[in-house]
């Protein structure tokens, strides 16, 4: 048996050299729509590209394998791979989802729900006595984000999987805050792994993408069919420009972190800062199991304000460095307002629930020198004093 390629392998190599037209060392970007017939009723490998394209096809080769699954759909976004995902779940039944998702998937939750498509639970997952109550009702689906968006709150994937599996649900991981360079949900338990792509995995905040990877083959070609009917697939071009982001996912998100722990330390001791959420500090609740869990904290985090929605405001306007937009995963450092920004769609009423305050910063940690980072920072905070 061939010895297992490392994942730091597979990233920068799986498909290199696998042309046969030309021997092209980087795979090519195939672009065409439809695909010739070998002869009367003989359909080649490929026939139209909603269906199957190869260049699409290598990227998904590449995620399903530094996942471990079975196989993977590209997508046109995450938003798309959590949708064909939701898609999967029986009329009536229960999706439970955690309280503090992402902004988007929250609205598509609700949104979903309201139209009967199933019923939604929002939970707080880090509150067991709340997480066996929804399993109770004999989920279909348990959605969990960890580390959540945007509070950084880590939640025990294998509990909570084999948890789940007990109450006969199967589990979804939104991996996109860490991607599978530092968590591999699958093999604490999950069945489906969602990536917007748009983030770590591109890597260049150049291109909107989402992929879901499945453990069980019979998910794979569920999913692959489903997304073939609804045409959800992502671009080939896209799926070229994510693959050339993947090449690079191992050095980026490595050296993204190291400059998100010096940050993190960096706010963590500042007067005018309440609190740091970053699974890598010893006094984040989750950071024991993230260590656990996680080969890396990653290059997110968010910080609240003493001084509130003002505070926020003055500094998002006097940084320099970090760049005032929503997104995150690339190169460059961004920095979110989630109130206004990215979770605006949950309302003030779920907002409060979910504790995401006014004062509340996210940082996205890119890879400009740590000295630029930190001198960015202190003077915005300066303005505070
Ligand atoms: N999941 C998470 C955790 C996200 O942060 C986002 C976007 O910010 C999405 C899903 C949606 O991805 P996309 O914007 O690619 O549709």
């Amino acid at each position: 048996m061939p010895r297992a390629r490392d994942p730091r392998t597979i990233a920068a190599a799986n498909g290199v050299g696998s042309d046969t037209a030309f021997g092209a060392v980087t795979p090519p970007l195939h672009l065409s729509t439809t695909y010739l017939f070998e002869g009367f009723e003989r359909e080649g490998s490929y026939a139209y590209s909603r269906t199957a394209n190869p260049t699409r096809d290598q990227l998904a080769d590449t995620l399903a394998k530094l996942e471990g699954g079975a196989g993977a759909v590209v997508t046109s976004s995450g938003m798309a791979a959590v949708d064909l995902v939701l898609a999967r779940v029986e009329p009536g039944r229960l999706v439970v989802a955690p309280h503090d998702c992402y902004g988007g998937t929250y609205r598509l939750l609700a949104a979903r729900a309201e139209r009967r498509q199933f019923e939604i639970a929002f939970v707080n997952q880090s509150d067991p006595a709340a997480v066996a109550q929804a399993l109770e009702r004999g989920p279909a689906l348990l959605l969990i984000e960890t580390p959540s968006n945007p509070l950084m709150r880590v939640v025990d994937i294998r509990a909570l999987s084999a948890l789940a599996k007990a109450a006969g649900a199967k589990v979804a991981v939104d991996n996109t805050f860490l991607s599978p360079a530092l968590q591999q949900p699958i093999s604490l338990g999950a069945d489906y792994v969602i990536h917007s792509t748009t983030k770590y995995l591109n890597g260049h905040s150049d291109v909107v993408g989402g992929a879901v990877i499945a453990a069980d083959p019979a998910d794979v070609e569920a999913l692959t069919a489903w997304a073939n009917m609804t045409g959800v697939t992502g671009s080939p071009f896209d799926a070229y420009m994510i693959l050339r982001g993947v090449r690079t996912l191992f050095p980026r998100i490595e050296r993204q972190q190291q400059n998100a722990a010096a940050v993190a330390a960096f706010l963590d001791a500042h007067p005018a800062v309440r609190v740091v959420h970053y699974p890598g500090l010893a006094s984040h609740p989750g950071h024991k199991i993230a260590s656990a869990q996680q080969s890396g904290f990653g290059a997110m985090l968010s910080f609240d304000l003493a001084g509130g929605a003002e505070a926020a405001r003055k500094v998002v306007e006097s940084v320099q460095v970090f760049s005032l937009a929503e997104s995150l995963g690339g190169v460059e450092s961004l920095v979110a307002h989630p109130a206004t920004m990215t979770h605006v769609g949950m309302g003030p009423e779920a907002r409060a629930i979910a504790g995401i305050g006014d004062g509340l910063l996210r940082l996205s940690v890119g890879l400009e020198s740590e000295a630029d980072l930190l001198a960015d920072l202190a003077q915005a905070l300066e303005t505070l004093a």
